[in-house]
């Protein structure tokens, strides 16, 4: 089905509670679609070996803003604790994905704060292992495209995010917190914040059963979408893994932080009036509804 309009679109879910099937849904439904996982990303980067740091960049080469490595050895600690991985890393991860794909237009970089800025305010307590700042200054800039251009004679256009129906995306994993909306708001406006609800008990059941593909983020779960043959992808034949943060003690520590943090990234988005709730026991139970949703809003 064709989009008529941009759909910018989050997907706010307890971990397991099925975002990532919805999402390959809706792509398969609506083709010009496209998904950022940043679960994924991170995965990848991690998997990868990454650099640590990223080399340090003069303040006013922000071309190379995009190009430079996301430290995924930094965030691996962090994800295998259940933790979240710090904001200026996430930040930098999803601004050079959606420029990557041509999402995201214009010069300028994204406000990155420091430890000493109001960043330590939202920080989480499982966040101190967050290291140095990753800024390449150490210095926060308050009105994040705006600011006087020491090196140059001209102002920055600040980043622009496409409107074509083809530049409709879905985020699976970020923003997670009020901060980090606030942050993308700056980047790219979201126009539908979709809050997917499942009881807490139903998806600690799935989560046993849960296996995935590492290279393509595909996921099964051998009660519900069970791989064609078991243990192994349906599309390369690849091993099934399973991830080492769905552990039970480990998913309960991320629970409870969605839940810490979910609640203020919801009221975030009712404020801008672009919140949808959709809740069922199943995916297929969620799906429809999604469907309708988007049709309404997306393609009349
Ligand atoms: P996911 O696959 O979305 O559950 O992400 C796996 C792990 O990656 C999380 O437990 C976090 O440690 C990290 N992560 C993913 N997205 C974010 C985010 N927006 N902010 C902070 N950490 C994140």
């Amino acid at each position: 089905m064709q989009l008529k309009k941009a759909a910018r679109v989050i997907l706010v879910g307890a971990p397991g509670v099925g975002k990532g099937t919805q999402s390959e849904r809706l792509l398969r439904r609506f083709p010009q679609l496209q998904s950022i996982s940043t679960g994924d990303l991170l995965r990848k980067n991690v998997k990868n070996r990454t650099p640590l740091g990223a080399p340090p960049v003069a303040v006013d080469t922000d071309a190379s803003y995009a190009d430079r490595a996301i430290p995924g050895i930094m965030a691996e600690n962090t994800m295998k604790t259940g933790g979240l991985v710090a904001d200026d890393l996430m930040l930098r991860l999803i601004s050079s994905e959606l420029r990557n794909r041509g999402w995201l237009f214009g010069q300028g970089r994204p406000n990155v704060m420091t430890l000493s800025s109001e960043a330590t305010s939202t920080e989480m307590p499982s966040s101190r292992d967050r290291g140095p700042p990753m800024d390449d200054g150490g210095s926060l800039y308050a009105q994040p495209w705006s600011f006087d251009d020491h090196h140059h004679h001209h102002r920055r256009r600040r980043p622009q995010a496409s409107d074509d129906p083809s530049a409709s995306f879905i985020l699976d994993g970020y923003p997670r917190t009020a901060a980090q909306a606030t942050t993308l708001d700056a980047i790219v406006p979201i126009n539908l914040a979709v809050s997917v609800k499942t009881p807490f008990s139903v998806i600690l059941e799935r989560i046993a059963g849960r296996w995935v593909h590492e290279p393509s983020g595909r996921v099964y779960n051998t009660s519900f979408n069970a791989p064609r043959v078991p243990g192994r992808d349906d599309v390369t034949g690849e091993p099934l893994v399973q991830r080492p943060d769905d552990s039970e003690d480990v998913y309960r520590a991320r629970f409870a932080r969605f839940q810490e943090t979910s609640e203020p990234l919801l009221e975030h988005y009712a404020k801008k009036g672009v919140l949808l709730e959709v809740d069922g026991l199943s995916s297929d139970e969620i799906s429809p509804k999604l469907y309708g949703e988007f049709e309404k809003r997306f393609v009349r």
